[in-house]
């Protein structure tokens, strides 16, 4: 191998899954990494759908459909205004 062209190796590094805690020894270029999903609770291995823990966008464009569902509920629920009426003097 030609020396300084190429990334170091970690042997022992650290690969953690999110959704299931699994932990593997696998070599990497990085000491520490973390996955959404592994073999191991992926649903094409296990044959079962399980929310999978995601930080996206998709994640964060549901929680807000979520609150403008609840306000719009929320909209419906209450009584319609009455109309203003001056007082007279
Ligand atoms: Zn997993």
């Amino acid at each position: 191998m030609k020396k300084g062209i190429h990334a170091q190796i970690y042997q022992d590094a650290k690969t953690t899954c999110v959704s299931c805690g699994a932990v593997y020894r696998i070599p990497t270029t990085v000491k520490q990494q973390q996955v959404e999903v592994c073999a191991n609770c992926h649903p094409v291995y296990t044959g079962e759908y399980r929310g999978i823990i995601s930080s996206g966008r998709v994640d964060r464009f549901r929680k807000l459909q979520a609150v403008s569902k609840q306000k719009k509920e929320a909209e419906a629920k209450k009584p319609a205004r009455k109309p203003r009426v001056k007082k007279a003097k």
